[in-house]
């Protein structure tokens, strides 16, 4: 679990955007409580750019340099919710070992943090690793390992999982990746180009991979190699 989040910015995030923002989601499709909880727990003002820190409880995705974004609250919410078991599983934490690729600014390995009981989350870019590893460890999350490497290849060192969440949008769903999915676990990832992509659920069912739409979605390109 989390540990206290530090006090900068608060003024500006008041009891009442965070409540609106729940609302919207709640709206939208996410009807998991324990989600729409922990989204409303994690303070995503930390995440970004002090400047843009006013709109961090607004549903969209915001810069967080190198090109890249934070996901929207939103989207982060319908992937974590698409990973967990029916009615949570009743295990806690529910999920053992979660894949995440694409790390980011770390406001996505936040939120599952708690669901899971080791993440497992790789980022092609070293800055954007650095300063995201380093402000989970601020924020007290001791539960996940970090990666400066290709998601395309997974983590075959740590694999099966039970559940891989991809960040940042391939043409198809990465081999690796499926490879790597533990039976019953499940695979949520955007697929297809700029404009176009879909979110798809992949389950390992004793049937076979089975695939579900779960939305349309606009993701950053999933881009092979380190940067
Ligand atoms: N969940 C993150 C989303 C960041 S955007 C957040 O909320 O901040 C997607 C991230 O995926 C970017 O940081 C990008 O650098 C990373 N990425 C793109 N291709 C990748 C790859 N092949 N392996 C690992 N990370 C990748």
């Amino acid at each position: 679990m989390s540990g206290q989040p530090t006090s900068r910015g608060i003024g500006m995030t008041s009891a009442r955007t965070r409540e609106r923002l729940i609302q919207r989601l709640g709206e939208n499709g996410i009807s998991n409580t324990a989600v729409l909880e922990r989204i409303r727990s994690v303070p995503r003002h930390l995440f970004v750019d002090e400047a843009l820190a006013s709109r961090a409880y607004e549903d969209t995705a915001l810069p967080i340099g190198q090109g890249q974004t934070i996901s929207q609250p939103w989207v982060v919410a319908l992937m974590t919710q698409a990973v967990l078991p029916p009615g949570n599983g009743g295990g806690v934490p529910p999920l053992g070992k979660v894949l995440e690729v694409g790390t980011g600014c770390g406001y996505q390995t936040a939120v599952l943090s708690p669901f899971a009981r080791t993440v497992f989350t790789i980022e092609r870019l070293a800055g954007l690793q650095r300063a995201a590893r380093t402000r989970l460890n601020e924020l007290g999350f001791g539960n996940i390992r970090y990666r400066h490497g290709d998601g395309f290849q997974g983590w075959p060192g740590q694999a099966p999982f039970d559940a891989i969440l991809v960040a940042a949008a391939p043409a198809d769903v990465p081999e690796a990746l499926l490879e790597q999915l533990a039976p019953g676990g499940r695979l949520v990832i955007p697929v297809g180009p700029a404009g176009q992509q879909e979110l798809l659920r992949v389950t390992r069912t004793p049937d076979g991979l089975q695939r579900e739409l779960l939305s349309q979605v606009s993701f950053v390109p999933l881009v092979e190699g380190m940067g």
